[in-house]
């Protein structure tokens, strides 16, 4: 192929890549040509999370008719003509790219009324194709309507999540626009529903009304100035911490931005009021002379280059330090759940609660299917059964383990069925144990790692720590989900060195009141800035090593955040607790000991796999070690 320029539609296609990754970000482009044009209004209505239609409407000083056409067209734009402009840029939008973006992967009408026309016009765009300019009925102000994106990019199409999820995301961006002008009055709907409604008014008074009472009511407003910059707004104090960082907004002269100065400097303000796993809420703005800072980084705008960032971030440093020192009348007893709440459930002026959905991390798959049990629950008398069957048969067992080296597990197996005539034999009592007890019974330990068992079908190996572990984990996931994971108070309580993090996680529980050690059947103590003492386990869990699993019980909740360890990540972190309670490798069981965990095995949901994904026994059977030998060929 001969080089050649692209056709504009292309390159306004490509360029939609960066700008327009999802409805959000067309969203944000339009409330931001919105402010741009001064508007005191701007109406937000949304069909199908953006994705079927994104429209927003605002009283701003419109579009003349003759430049209808032009605003549909790349590197057009109205903001900026030279470099110094670009330089001191002050508005929101100057690269004149993001309504050709738009219009070129979707079917968007453009409607707009200019103060010195009689009446509106519109132009209506169809990837391509721009129709005749046409009058229109629209008093004043400017409606852009942009429906079905990316209906000529499958391929983007296909990056689309949930009709949910992308709502979520559109809400977040005008959450943020919101936030950053208070003079302005913000309308939001979705299918058609009323979602917010929020006057200009003071910059208080809006914080208060996206972040919800509760933060408003846990926050200081500060205003700091220091030669010519500014940092002002809410700050949470560090009591109503999150365990995410949903709740953190920046701006840089107006304009929302993840900067990695700005956030540095205010993590540290918090930092030694704040344990290191929470994360702290706040609306802050910085406003500084625009050419201090390059906001022409990233074709979506919301990072900046700051000419000084030193002193940008000693400003911000010093700035919320002294804010946060002063006393908030604040009460420092936050509830967990309330402040988990979703900010944009319960702002003053809003309709209706966003739910919060929680899913259940699926359990990893295996490749490995064993054959399922027919029987699922732990028979009675079981345990008189094989105490019968077997008597003291370690004998056989240990000589297994006593002689690792040498193979001659085949004699002892043969003994072992030797001594059992119930199993080895085609008796009545044989085959209704057989379909009692699938797992059959056990033989003996193989190299301290698995236990071989026979049963009706032929040999059985079990991999026993894999085994164990997911019975511990089926276990507690009942026992979690009744609430009744019990507690088994040490009766000399561990008390381990621990570090500084591990005793706040357990102090910060503590103060919060938070009872998730509780709910995991833990009872710590904290004995000295650097001791932890545990006094108690999960009933389930007994006989596990309580230190390691008591470090590894702390690093998931520092990880995660007490809150989420019991909901989306409560599947790993009753992983973590199982595998440091089930036997380790070269362990010696009895046979009783063995066929206890068969029985469990047998009693339990999906035994057949490990927490790992990987199998926790399988199936040899006669028929599979006659081939092996040959036999009746
Ligand atoms: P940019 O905002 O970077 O200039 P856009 O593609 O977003 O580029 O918009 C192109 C031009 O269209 C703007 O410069 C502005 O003149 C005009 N425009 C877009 N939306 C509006 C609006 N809601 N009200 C008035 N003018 C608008
Ligand atoms: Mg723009």
């Amino acid at each position: 192929m001969p080089i050649q320029l692209l056709p504009d539609q292309l390159i306004s296609q490509i360029a939609a890549g960066e700008v327009v990754e999802r409805p959000a970000s067309a969203l944000k482009e339009l409330m931001e040509n919105s402010l741009d044009a001064q508007s005191t209004e701007v109406q937000v209505s949304l069909l199908q999370g953006g994705t079927k239609q994104l429209r927003v409407a605002d009283n701003g000083k419109g579009i003349p008719k003759e430049e209808l056409a032009l605003a549909l067209t790349r590197h057009a734009t109205s903001k900026i003509a030279t470099l110094a402009d670009l330089e001191s840029v002050a508005s929101l939008g100057f690269r004149g790219e993001a309504l050709a973006s738009i219009a070129s992967i979707s079917r968007t009408t453009l409607m707009s009324k200019s103060a010195d026309e009689a009446h509106a016009w519109q132009v209506a765009s169809y990837g391509q194709d721009l129709s005749e300019i046409t009058p229109a009925a629209l008093s004043e102000g400017t409606v852009i309507e942009v429906n079905d994106l990316y209906f000529n990019t499958p391929a983007r199409r296909k990056f689309l999540k949930q009709e949910n999820t992308e709502y979520g995301h559109c809400e977040a961006a005008f959450q943020r626009i919101a936030l950053s002008r208070p003079d302005v009055g913000f309308t939001l709907q979705h299918n058609g529903r009323a979602k917010a409604k929020w006057l200009a008014g003071s910059a208080e008074k809006r914080i208060q009304s996206v972040m919800g009472n509760d933060f408003a009511a846990e926050s200081v407003f500060f205003d700091e100035t220091a030669a010519d910059l500014r940092f002002w707004g809410m700050a949470a104090s560090p009591t109503f911490s999150r365990r995410t960082r949903d709740a953190q907004y920046t701006y840089v002269n107006g304009r929302f931005v993840r900067d990695k100065v700005l956030s540095h400097a205010i993590r540290q303000a918090y930092q030694d009021v704040m344990h290191h796993d929470r994360h702290p809420a706040y609306v802050l703005f910085l406003e500084c002379d625009p050419t201090l800072v390059d906001v022409n980084v990233h074709p979506s705008k919301t990072e900046v280059r700051f000419r000084d960032s030193q002193a940008i971030h000693r400003f911000v440093f010093h700035s919320l330090h002294k804010s946060l020192a002063a006393p908030t009348g604040a009460s420092s007893a936050v509830n967990v759940a309330q402040a988990e709440h979703n900010p944009f459930a319960a702002p003053a002026e809003t309709a209706s609660p966003v739910p919060k959905v929680q899913s259940e991390m699926p359990l990893r798959q295996t490749h490995f299917s064993p054959q399922s049990f027919s029987s699922s629950a732990r028979p009675s008398g079981a345990d008189d059964f094989y105490k019968k069957m077997y008597g003291d048969q370690q004998n056989a067992v240990s000589r297994v383990n006593e002689s690792p080296a040498r193979f001659d597990a085949v004699t002892t197996d043969q003994e072992a069925s030797q001594t059992n005539p119930g199993l080895a034999t085609e008796s009545a009592e044989a085959s209704s144990s057989a379909q009692e007890f699938p797992m059959g019974f056990a033989l003996g330990q193989l190299h301290g790692v698995y236990i071989l068992a026979q049963n009706q079908e032929g040999l059985v190996v079990v991999d026993m720590h894999a085994a164990h572990e997911r019975i511990k984990y089926e276990q507690l996931k009942q026992a979690l989900d009744q609430q009744t994971v019990a507690m088994q108070p040490l009766l000399l309580p561990v008390s381990l060195q621990a570090d500084t993090l591990e005793v706040a996680t357990v102090q910060t529980l503590l103060d919060e009141g938070s009872d998730v050690l509780q709910q995991l059947g833990f009872d710590f103590a904290v004995l000295s800035p650097n001791t932890l003492a545990v006094r108690g386990i999960p009933t389930l869990l007994q006989g596990a090593d309580v230190e390691a699993l008591a470090r590894a019980v702390l690093k998931d909740i520092a990880d995660y955040g007490a809150t989420r360890v019991l909901t989306e990540q409560r599947n790993e972190m009753l992983g973590t607790m199982a595998c440091h309670a089930a036997v380790r490798a070269n362990r010696l069981l009895t046979l009783p000991e063995m066929n206890a965990l068969l029985r469990d095995m047998e009693a339990t949901e999906r035994s057949g796999q490990c927490n790992h994904g990987r199998p926790t026994w399988f199936q040899v059977s006669m028929l599979d070690l006659d081939k092996m030998f040959m036999r009746g060929q």
